[in-house]
Order: C-alpha cells, then structure tokens, then sequence
C-alpha cells in the first residue's frame, strides 16, 4: 500500500455506470469508475468486479495484452476506488453470469487510474455474512455500501419523491417550518438548544411543525406539507429515534374523510412504488371502541381473526367482564406444554386461561360457535380475574385480552406462517377518545395532542364528563403498526379555552405556552385539520425490515449514541461560558 502511486481524476470523465452494459455495447468504449468488489488473480489474466450504486461489471487484465495496465491492478485491494477504460466484449457462452444484468460482457482494460486505496474493511460487504449491528454503525459509511442498505436507502428516496409527486399533485404546497422553536405539545421530552445571547433561555427542537401548521392555515396556505425531520426526547425502541421523518400535512376546509381521501391515494402510490401489490381503496375504518372491543387494542393488526366476547355461566365463577375467546385459524390444538405456557402468560395479565376438557366442554362449545371456528381453528378462552385498577376496567379488560392474543398469535406466527408482512391490511381508527387520565398527574391528559377537536355532540360534556368525550381524531394502522394521527383541530378560541380548562391549564398557563397560536385563532382561523405519517416507519415496513435504523443512513443506537461520530460528547469550557451554561457535575 505504502509504494502505490495514486492518480489524479483530472477530466476524467466515466462514458457508463458499473449498471449500464449489455451484450448491445460489444466493441464500444467504455470508462467506468468504482469500487472494486472483488478480484481474482489467475496469473495471465485479473479479473476485477467493479461496483458502483448502479451494479458491478466485470473487468479483465491481460498480461500478454497490457502487460503495465495488469502489473497495476495486481496491487489492487478490496474497495480501492479506480477507473477504468477499455472495449466492452461479449463474454463466450461458458462465461456468462446470469446474476448480473450486465453478466453478458466484460471490459478488456487498456488503461487504469488508481484513484483512491483503502483500508481493508471492518468487516466483508456480503450480505450472507451477520455482522454485529454496533459495528455495523461505527463504520456506517461502509454499512450503507452493503446491498440491503442501498436497497432502502434508495428505496426511502423513491418513496419521498412518490409522496411529493401525489401531493403536488393533489394542490399541496411545500412549505418549511422553524427547527429552532417554542415547545410544541407533543407528549414527549423536548430538546433543548441553549441562546448565547439571552442567556437562561432556550428554543425547542420541534417534536411536530403542529402550531405552524395550523398558524400556515390562519394564513391562507390551505394545503401545506412537508417532508420533515421531528425531534422526541423518549426511550428509543426498533421504532423510535430521537429524530424521525414525518409526511405533515394540512388542509384548511376539510371533513375526516377529506384527508383520508389524501392518503389513501399516497399510500397506493407508495406500495406502488416499492413494488408491492396496490391496497384496496377506501381502506377498512373501525372506531376506537371496536378496535379495543374486538382486538383489544387501538392498532389492531387484521392479519389475525377479531376476539369473540360471549356471557357464559360457569360453575359459579365471578367475574363482571364477559368470556372472551381468542381464534387462530387452521393451526390445530395446542400441545400440552403450549397450553401451560400459554395459561402461565395469561395469568401475567390477569387473566385466567381455560383448559378445553371434560368440564368446559360446553364453555368451548359456545366459543366456536359464536366465533364461528371451523374445526382446525384453535381457540383459547379467557376471562379475567384479579382486582381491576383502571378507570376504565373494560377497556382494561380487552386490552389484556389482546396482549394475549398478539402473543399467542406472534408464537404460532412463523410455524404456520400466520402473518405474512406482505399482506398489507391498512386501516383507519377513528373517534378516539378525546382525554385520558394521566394516574401520575392525577389529572385529564389530551389523549391526540390538545388542539383536536372534539365531536359537535360532545361539545356539551367537555366539563362535565370529559372521559366521555370523543375526539375527532384517526389514526392510520398498518399490519398492527400505528402510521400516523391525525385529526380535525380546533380553530375557535374559544372552544380552545374550554379544552385547556378541562386539561386543567389556567388561562396563564395556556397564554404562555401556545399563546400564539391562541392569538392565531383570533385572526379569522378557518376550520382546518390533517395528519402525520412517519416516513421511517413506512420505509421500513416497504423494505421489510423490522427496524426502523434498517432504513435511517445514519441512526443512534437505542442509548442516543452515534457511534461512528461518537456524539453526545463534552462541549468545551469555553462554549459552556458563552452560553451561560455550569455543570453541575463534572463529566
Ligand atoms: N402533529 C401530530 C403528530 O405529530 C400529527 C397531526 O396531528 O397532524 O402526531
């Protein structure tokens, strides 16, 4: 490595991609630049793949032919960066490669320029080989080489402009929004930037453009989106970074269905685009309450049959829930281990899991009859047990019934290949409730964020009964994963008020943090609403992957740590003073 001379690019120019030649191009020139993949030496004769985003093309050195030109490309290494020219020549029969589109030729090199060396890599760039994903991040930039990681890199830049395409045609405006903002409502831990001009104060990074939004509807923009990163201090999971994309939108004018009729088309498009099959239009809409009734959950995956909930007296058991019975098709009984296994998991969620036998014979026979089981269906019945602790122990109730029954479902799920990640089931969740009890503050907490509107007819109760009140909110299921929410927002102030006071904000409170907006709302606000969806979240779905970092070029491990520029890392003393910031504790 030490002797090796380097060349200039000079004006060098490459004729092809390393994706481009076919049989067609036979005695053509070509100059291609790239990376060389791999290298066989056979004495006489190298050949070199050389690889670029676009594919990998054979190269051949012939000693006999050009005998300087080959005594180069002998002190080649693996992702050295070259060029290379030569006549393009139709490979023999024999020699042929059916794995690449450009398998049907080669170039005979006349004249190389080595243009870079390289270290020898972390680790190999085959796709067959597992390499720890911590290493995998601290050499990211040799990470995103390996196929898979071209595959979504390029896929989530397709997938951007599939979006825009939709959204610009529907009349959308692009519009960008500050970075560098006032704490947006979002239920997360905002971050903190520091001013070096006014010290003790501090912007936040948006968790959502949401006030601007509304505030770009208040100023006559009716359609606004924007393709945009958001900002969450919260544990990070497979998917969940401190900083995601988000698709935003927003319309002024607009019914639920409105919006809906945006993204179906955009999502259809997506699929499209990934190369999957285009879902149905209008997808499936279920209300909140049914969601947790029938799936025990706001973010059912329709992939696996409903619940089935049935009275049943028996043998004097006490309970004020109904029996519910759980139903996966055409995977038989369980085995007697399953069945512990599985009482063992239901007991952890306070539930009792009934073994078929002599004595529930008729509590069985009554589920598969009401869940309408054919005989290879397997079919769990449970019903709850333990004390209730939740203001609202229904909804408890199901909610544990669906843990179970997404546990249960996730167990069989590969032995008998029950959720295929191909069979894209979307749907919308709608009439959520508008509040929730936050137990830790002993107080009502907006279940969307708190400029959603709430329905017309529950307008009378927003005081009186907030826990009744449902939202005029939806939000966009794939496959049992949450997409986005949305919803119809606000645009009275005083209405506004009316929600604040329920969320037990005080006048002050409410003016000092979202004053704007407030004052907003009093310029002639037209009614507006929209939506979010989270592009990581629908890249990694298109891609199949099961995490989001799978589909971000540079992502944090789940501590917040880029490894590969090792950050968060100390700030130095002297930008601490300009901004009037003291540690507390010494790092
Ligand atoms: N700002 C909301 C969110 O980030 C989405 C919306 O209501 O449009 O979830």
């Amino acid at each position: 490595m030490d002797n090796l001379q380097l060349d200039f690019l000079g004006d060098l120019k490459r004729t092809h991609t390393c994706g481009d030649l076919r049989a067609s191009d036979a005695g053509k020139r070509a100059l291609v630049m790239g990376w060389v993949h791999r290298r066989r030496d056979l004495g006489g004769v190298i050949f070199i793949h050389l690889r670029d985003r676009y594919g990998v093309t054979q190269l051949v050195f012939h000693e006999n032919v050009a005998p300087e030109v080959h005594a180069r490309a002998e002190a080649l290494g693996g992702e050295y960066v070259i060029a290379a020219e030569g006549v393009v020549e139709a490979r023999s029969a024999e020699t042929i490669n059916p794995a690449i589109p450009t398998g049907e030729v080669e170039i005979a090199v006349s004249r190389i320029w080595i243009l870079n060396e390289s270290r020898v890599p972390p680790f190999p760039l085959e796709e067959t080989v597992d390499v720890k994903e911590d290493v995998r991040l601290k050499y990211r930039y040799v990470d995103l080489r390996r196929p898979h990681m071209q595959r979504n890199i390029l896929m989530r830049s397709k997938v951007s402009l599939a979006v825009r395409e939709v959204l610009y045609g529907l009349g959308f405006l692009e519009i960008e929004t500050p970075f560098m903002t006032k704490s947006t409502p979002e239920g997360a831990r905002d971050f903190l930037v520091p001013s070096r001009v006014q010290h003790g104060m501090f912007y936040a990074l948006p968790q959502s453009p949401q006030i601007f939004k509304q505030l770009l509807m208040v100023s006559g923009f009716d359609k606004y989106f924007q393709i945009v990163r958001c900002f969450r201090d919260e544990d990070l999971r497979a998917d969940r970074q401190y900083e995601f994309t988000q698709i935003d939108l927003e319309m002024s004018f607009p019914q639920q269905e409105t919006i809906f009729g945006v993204i179906e088309p955009l999502v259809q498009k997506v699929c499209e685009t990934a190369g999957h099959p285009v879902p149905a239009a209008p997808f499936q809409r279920m209300s909140y309450a049914d969601a947790i009734r029938l799936y025990g959950i706001d973010k059912p995956d329709l992939r696996l049959p409903p619940m089935t909930s049935f009275e049943f007296e028996f043998q004097g058991f006490q309970t004020p829930m109904p029996f519910v019975a759980i139903r996966i098709p055409g995977i038989g009984k369980p085995s007697r281990k399953e069945r512990d296994e599985l009482k063992l998991i239901a007991q952890e969620k306070s539930l009792v899991m009934f073994d078929e036998g002599s004595k529930t014979e008729a509590m069985y026979a009554a589920a598969r009859e009401k869940s309408g089981a054919a005989a290879d269906d397997m079919i769990l019945v449970v019903a709850h047990t333990g004390p209730m602790r939740s203001w609202r122990p229904e909804e408890a109730f199901y909610q544990s019934c669906g843990q179970f029954r997404l546990h249960v479902g996730q167990k069989f799920a590969e032995r008998h290949k029950l959720l295929d990640p191909h069979n894209f089931k979307f749907l919308w969740v709608v009439d959520f409730p508008m509040f929730e009890w936050d137990d830790e503050e002993n107080r009502w907490a907006a279940a969307h964020h708190p400029f959603t509107s709430v329905h017309d007819e529950d307008l009378k109760r927003l005081t009186s009964d907030p826990g009744a009140c449902r939202a005029k909110s939806y939000d966009l299921v794939l496959n049992g994963t949450e997409l986005g929410s949305g919803s119809i927002r606000i645009h009275r102030k005083d209405v506004q008020a009316k929600v604040f006071a329920a969320l037990g904000f005080s006048d002050e409170d409410a003016r000092k943090k979202f004053g704007y907006l407030l004052e907003g709302l009093e310029y002639g606000a037209p009614p507006h609403g929209g939506i979010a969806l989270g592009l990581d979240r629908l890249v990694m779905i298109m891609a199949g992957e099961s995490s989001i970092r799978e589909v971000i070029p540079f992502p944090k491990t789940a501590r917040g740590t880029d490894l590969m520029s090792d950050c968060p890392s100390p700030a130095n003393e002297r930008t601490l003073r300009e901004l009037g910031i003291k540690l507390a504790s010494k790092v």
